[in-house]
């Protein structure tokens, strides 16, 4: 189970902007991998603070968590890119230009993160973006879907070699003379783009980079209850970058709803309109509905009124957050003869003025308008 991120960053759900970004500037302090050489603990401690605050500190992403939990960003159970959290140490250091200013060094050069020697960029790969489109029944139940994937991938047999122009450091000192003076100041290596590295040899098919396009088969854990529009991370599973020190960028998975051709869905229930004939609504039916698993038998009482909703706890949507699952809303609505023969005519008129079929709602069921209320309240 993964720990709540509010928790992680100490703070309360009421806490503003201010406070959130003070509370992870203390954390990262605390955990500063500079601070705590070789302490697997706190480097576990400094990652996760980066992720809380990756989501706390965007409006739009807190929203998301605030309704969905951890299950918005990281799909179920978090199966992905080996478990523990979606960053990467560039991801974290690339926050801290917002959180520190300028007070480590910013720019890529100012400290040495873990395992990355000097001042060199470890270069990450450009993200890839599929959309996978689910039918009801998957979004209901969660399916393990595979995709294939074109991924830019480093060619076998391709080697890099340190950077000449900037040996490795991936910047370069530059000094200008201004009327002020000699000014210093580093600027990314062009040459190599900031990683220290530049292509060394490669076989013919390979692009400048070293690169190839290689079609790859992914298996994506989708987990029960996800929505249109909604967007999984895999890591590490998009194109990767040049360099032996560089990181593959991630694969986006943006969810697309395939309309169920009965079902209507929203938020975590479901909507069937049912029609049943005239008879059925006077004398009683049993009848197999379209439930999202399969067909479900109803029984219908006699005298069962037009506009009526049954409601089948269970049977709609699992809640993304794993708390409980929605309902299938059945509409009864009862069909009119259009037209009718001689004896089924004369037998209408004959009871046009029955009692027996002479509406009397007070009797009976709740107007339309009051079982809206019930549904929403
Ligand atoms: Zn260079």
């Amino acid at each position: 189970m993964k720990k709540d991120f509010y928790e992680i960053l100490g703070i309360t759900k009421s806490a503003d902007a201010g406070e959130i970004k003070k509370a992870y500037r203390k954390k990262a302090i605390e955990f500063h991998p500079d601070k705590n050489p070789g302490n697997q603990e706190a480097e576990e401690n400094f990652k996760a603070a980066a992720e809380a605050y990756e989501i706390l500190g965007d409006p739009q992403k807190k929203a998301k968590y605030d309704q969905f939990g951890h299950q918005a960003f990281q799909g179920g159970g978090g199966g992905y890119g080996g478990g523990q959290g979606g960053m990467n140490m560039d991801d974290i250091f690339s926050q801290f230009g917002d959180i520190f200013g300028s007070a480590f060094g910013g720019g890529g050069g100012g400290f040495s993160g873990f395992g990355g020697g000097g001042g060199q960029r470890r270069v990450k790969g450009s993200n890839l973006r599929i959309k996978v489109k689910l039918t009801l029944e998957e979004i209901a139940n969660g399916v393990d879907k595979k995709v294939k994937v074109k991924r830019k991938v480093q060619a076998a047999g391709v080697s890099y070699k340190t950077c000449s122009t900037c040996q490795g450091q991936g910047q370069v000192m530059r000094v200008t003379n201004t009327i002020l003076g000699r000014m210093q100041s580093a600027t990314t290596c062009t040459t190599c783009g900031g990683s220290g590295q530049i292509l060394d040899s490669k076989p013919g098919n390979a692009d400048a980079q070293g690169l190839i396009v290689e079609d790859e088969t992914v298996s994506i854990k989708i987990p029960a209850g996800v929505a249109e529009g909604m967007q999984l991370k895999v890591s590490n599973k998009g194109n990767e970058a040049p360099g032996s020190n560089s990181v593959p960028g991630d694969l986006i998975v943006v969810i697309e709803e395939i309309e169920h051709e009965s079902l209507k869905r929203e938020g975590e229930n479901l909507h069937l309109d049912l029609y049943i004939s005239f008879s059925e609504a006077v004398l009683g039916v049993s009848r197999d509905i379209t439930a999202v698993n399969g067909k479900v038998r109803i029984k219908l009482e006699e005298g069962i009124q037009s506009g009526k909703i049954l409601r089948l706890k269970g049977k709609g949507i699992p809640s993304i957050n794993g708390y409980g699952t929605g309902d299938l809303l059945v509409h009864v609505n009862v069909w009119t003869p259009k037209t009718l023969n001689k004896e089924q005519k004369q037998f209408f008129e004959k009871n046009m003025t029955d009692e027996n079929f002479t509406p009397n709602p007070e009797k009976t069921d709740k107007s339309f308008f009051e079982k809206v209320k019930d549904m929403f309240s």
